[in-house]
């Protein structure tokens, strides 16, 4: 099938999934957007307030300071894929259960096999620990590991940083250094097929 379509047809799937209990409080799922043939792609925690009202990611404040922090680089929101761990939001904003993000992650393996980003940017706790099992952020952020021939960088949610203000200038620096590391993935190979494997972890 054509991965245009498939990606399409994720997302109509997931905008009716019932695979946890997250359906029982959403309004609307939040799938992601961004081109199939995005080099980057950026992976936060699950929707917020402003993301469930309008079924798409990164909508609220946090999505306002990333989009600042893209045009620091050179990108805009367009230019890159933006999704979450999970794609209903926790209620009260609580952090997703280990369960949800299990349910859940069928749909982000598959958003990572057909955009196949050659740079991941994990945005907080949850997406980082699907790569980097039992790390810190605050050891690892703005690091880039290789996995599976694909760049791989942890870096703190842009939420923490309006919520903690002396969390911005790391997060500001963080990002001024992966303009490079993208346009280094540009012209490397293409990405080896998705894996999670932390066997495959080596240091960039
Ligand atoms: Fe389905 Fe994911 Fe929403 Fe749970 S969070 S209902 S698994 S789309």
């Amino acid at each position: 099938m054509d991965a245009e379509v498939e990606l399409r047809q994720l997302a109509a799937t997931i905008n009716v999934c019932t695979d946890c209990r997250l359906h029982l409080s959403r309004k609307l799922a939040v799938p992601g957007e961004g081109p199939l043939n995005a080099a980057v792609m950026f992976i936060g925690e699950g929707p917020g307030f402003h993301e469930n009202e309008q079924g798409r990611p990164f909508v609220g404040a946090a999505g306002r300071f990333l989009e600042e922090l893209l045009a620091g680089i050179g990108l805009t929101r367009e230019q890159v894929f933006i999704c979450n761990v999970v794609k209903c939001r926790p209620p009260g904003n609580r952090d997703p259960a280990p369960d949800e993000i299990e349910a859940c992650s069928k749909y982000l393996d598959a958003q990572i096999r057909l955009v196949n980003p050659r740079v991941i940017v994990t945005l907080g706790r949850f997406s980082m620990a699907r790569y980097f099992p039992g790390a810190r952020i605050s050891a690892l952020h703005g690091k880039a590991r290789q996995i599976g021939g694909r760049t791989v960088v942890a870096m703190y949610h842009p939420a923490a940083a309006l919520h903690q203000p002396s969390l911005r200038p790391q997060v500001e620096a963080d990002f001024a250094a992966l303009g490079p590391l993208i346009d280094a993935a540009r012209v490397a190979e293409e990405p080896a097929p998705y894996s999670a494997d932390p066997t495959q972890l080596k240091l960039f």
